[in-house]
């Protein structure tokens, strides 16, 4: 840690930050900083962003070395990663003693990459990703997830909380994009079943504003029992007191046979049941859902 760094993180003031990039999260990031008192220095590499931020305080650098000297704290947030990697491995020197928070989303081993590069040169690293739309940025709907230099995410941690609710996952770096990625299968599966749940009772004329609050009771009683499941995988034992996975798979044959005399796709079911089906066949039947795990932990 720099002597500023220190200073930084027993002083009540506000600390100095640095957002490189000003796209739609990066301009609501710098916004945040701005609004919760933050001396905050901005650069986008297209210098026609960005002029409310200046409006309202926002100090605008030169270039990104000038910003990186600026702040003991650095945000980035662009486009992808290998942009970061463009825009700081010819910065070292200038990031070299301060915290480099990479809010870019990309995959883990990108992450891991970049935090080895930045342990070579003296620079703390934290990657980031944010659980949130940029107009939530700054509410209590966001979160962001931070993995990488734990010394650096305490330091931080009080600016940190500005942006988004904070958590810390572990010290591996990667371990912020693969919980991105868990959160993103979970969002898009849901959103799938959303969908193919309204189109199948636009069929029968039911509306998908009526059937939503019947959907949204079911996606809490599922996601109830994602904590006991979780302790069954953690503990490799799978009882099937609830319903067996042979008892689902007959509903999801049903499931087919109802899209397909409503004339929807069968695509999503035929997906559902193709899993339990192996399973089946893989002697799990009378194992409860969770079991299935199995068929999720190696390549098809
Ligand atoms: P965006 O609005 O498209 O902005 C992209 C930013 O990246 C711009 O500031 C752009 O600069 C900059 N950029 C691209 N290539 C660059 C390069 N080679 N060197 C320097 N700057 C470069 O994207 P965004 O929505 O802000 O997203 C930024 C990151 O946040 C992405 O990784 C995204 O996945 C992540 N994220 C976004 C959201 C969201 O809802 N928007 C949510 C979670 C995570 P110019 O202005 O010069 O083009």
């Amino acid at each position: 840690m720099t002597s500023s760094e220190h200073d930084h993180a027993r002083s009540d003031e506000p600390a100095s930050v640095t957002l490189l990039g000003l796209g739609l999260m990066g301009h609501a990031l710098a916004g945040t900083l701005l609004a919760t008192g933050h001396p905050t220095t901005v650069w986008n590499r297209s210098a026609d962003k960005g002029a409310d931020l200046i409006g309202r305080g926002a100090r605008r650098a030169g270039s990104a070395g000038e910003a990186i000297a600026a702040g003991s704290l650095v945000i980035v947030c662009i486009t992808d990663n290998n942009a970061v990697r463009e825009l700081v491995e010819p910065r070292a020197a200038e990031l070299r003693g301060r915290t480099l928070v990479n809010l870019t989303s990309g995959s883990s081993s990108e992450a891991d990459d970049i935090s080895a590069w930045a342990a070579q040169h003296g620079i703390a690293y934290l990657d980031g990703a944010v659980l949130a739309a940029p107009d939530g940025i700054g509410t209590d709907e966001a979160a962001i997830l931070y993995s990488g230099d734990k010394d650096a995410f305490d330091r931080h941690e009080r600016v940190l909380r500005r942006l988004a609710a904070p958590t810390f996952l572990g010290e591996r770096p990667g371990l912020a994009a693969l919980h991105d990625v868990a959160v993103l299968t979970m969002m898009w599966n849901i959103l799938n079943a959303f969908l193919h749940a309204g189109a199948l009772l636009q069929s029968a004329g039911v509306s998908a504003t009526a059937l939503t609050p019947v959907l949204e009771g079911g996606i809490s009683t599922t996601t109830g029992w994602l904590a006991g499941y979780a302790e069954q995988i953690d503990a490799g034992v799978f009882p099937g007191d609830d319903a067996t996975i042979a008892t689902h798979l007959a509903a999801m044959a049903h499931l087919i046979d109802e899209s397909a005399a409503q004339g929807v796709s069968t695509e999503l079911p035929r997906q559902i049941k193709a899993v339990a089906d192996r399973a089946v066949a893989e002697g799990l039947g009378q194992s409860g859902y969770a079991a299935m795990i199995s068929r999720f932990r190696s390549p098809e």
